[in-house]
């Protein structure tokens, strides 16, 4: 038997709800801060991704899920979702519509990972995207709908670590400290981290390996060398946040994954989900869209991990209540009255009640047990003499009282008692 490939996950459609829950509240909040959605393509060049994700990062060098198609061109299943909403950004011409632009994406996203709890091949992922605005407003704002869509959720126990790091002016002189640190400790370090020591030593601080965890413990802080402009939008960012009443703590080892960040990054992190902690990441990019393009935009976003979401509001107990079956189930004894349960249900339906017939040819002993085994609310019964009076005995099965109702009035009915 073929199964899945290893790293994705299938979601039956009696964990669909859970999904959509999630998803309804992502928009929901995205609304409130009027974000509105955007959807681009699930691959797109590989040169968008080792440029605009950056080629010293962990996805460009060994998780991207490349390819050639039959046209011999090298293409890639989204690792992320910034660089296909700046690439539409930029194509599109947006930079020359109302800014900011303020967009929101729920995608599924592509990283050739080792699979465990948390961690998948194919996951999900709901971002938002602010363009145009360089203010540390900008950044309360994203930071404030990240943290409103976790407390809509009704999680408790996640918790808001930001950090600044810097400018590309600052960060030289950061660096440089970074090195003259990491220089006696470089053969106790893994293999990526040697690498990393010479392309952009700053990831090294990113690294999950214990050893080298070590190691950056004692390493120099960002936020030692941050020059004066990046200082006083760090203290604006934390000052805004604060008056909102939005808790965070300073975490000066949070420098995200990704090559394109400055100023501004952050994390809500929970213990819930087991080793991967981190259910939403994001921060400031403002040179991002200047490297694909040469126009300089400010930028702001963050992504949510769905994956860990979920597993998080199962371990907080914020799942939300399993759907239920079919409003009314309409149970036919004889051929004749199951057609007119068909019909029935058909017209139920038109009036927005969800209906179900028997489609297996089952005693309506068996159709009950089929009704209440998929949870539906109303059961109605048709024979013989139900037919000849023009009404159907309907059975309440959260109450289990029944009554006798008109086959014309089946849908008035049913709208009163719900
Ligand atoms: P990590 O450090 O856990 O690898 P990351 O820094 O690579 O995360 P981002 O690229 O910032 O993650 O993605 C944003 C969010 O997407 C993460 O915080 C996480 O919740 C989720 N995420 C990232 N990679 C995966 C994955 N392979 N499986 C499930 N969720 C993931
Ligand atoms: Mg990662």
């Amino acid at each position: 038997m073929i199964q899945i490939p290893k790293g994705c996950k299938d979601v039956l459609p009696s964990q669909a709800y859970q999904w959509q829950y999630l998803e309804a509240k992502a928009r929901e909040i995205a609304g409130a801060y009027a974000f509105k959605e955007i959807r681009t393509p699930v691959f797109e060049h590989t040169e968008l991704f080792s440029r605009g994700v950056g080629d010293t990062t962990d996805i460009v060098n060994k998780e991207m899920y490349t390819f050639l198609d039959k046209g011999g061109r090298s293409v890639t299943l989204r690792p992320e979702g910034t660089a296909g909403v700046a690439r539409a950004f930029l194509e599109h011409g947006l930079a020359g519509s109302a800014l900011p632009f303020k967009a929101y994406y729920i995608i599924s996203a592509f990283r050739y990972e080792r699979p465990q709890a948390g961690r998948l091949r194919e996951f999900h992922q709901f971002g938002c995207e602010l363009y145009g605005a360089a203010g540390a407003a900008a950044d309360a704002e994203v930071i404030s709908l990240a943290d409103a869509f976790l407390k809509s959720l009704g999680l408790k126990k996640v918790e808001l670590r930001i950090n600044s790091i810097g400018c590309k002016h600052c960060r030289a002189r950061y660096h440089q400290a970074l090195k003259e640190y990491f220089a006696p400790h470089i053969g106790e370090m893994c293999e990526d981290c040697r690498a990393r020591f010479e392309k952009n030593p700053m990831r090294i601080l990113d690294c999950k390996v214990e050893g080298c965890k070590k190691i950056a413990q004692g390493a120099p802080r960002m936020l030692d060398y941050l020059c004066d402009d990046c200082r006083a939008h760090f203290e604006q960012v934390k000052s805004l946040l604060t008056e909102a009443g939005i808790a965070y703590t300073v975490d000066a080892s949070i420098v995200r994954g990704l090559d394109y960040y400055s100023r501004t990054v952050f994390e809500f992190v929970s213990d819930a989900a087991g080793a991967q902690g981190t259910v939403l990441g994001g921060g400031r990019y403002d040179t991002l869209l200047e490297q694909m393009d040469g126009k300089p935009v400010p930028a702001v976003g963050f992504a949510a991990g769905m994956e860990r979401l979920l597993l998080v509001m199962e371990a907080e107990n914020c799942m939300p209540p399993a759907d239920t079956g079919a409003m009314c189930y309409l149970a036919g004894m004889d051929a004749p009255s199951r057609e007119k349960a068909f019909l029935l249900a058909q017209k139920l339906r038109g009036e927005g009640i969800s209906c179900e017939t028997d489609l297996m040819d089952r005693s309506v002993k068996a159709q009950f047990k089929y009704a209440d085994k998929t949870g539906a609310r109303f059961v109605a019964v048709l024979g013989e003499r139900e037919l000849a009076e023009g009404a159907a005995e309907v059975k309440d099965l959260r109450t289990s009282a029944s009554e006798r109702v008109n086959f014309g009035e089946l849908a008035d009915y049913i709208k009163r008692r719900i």
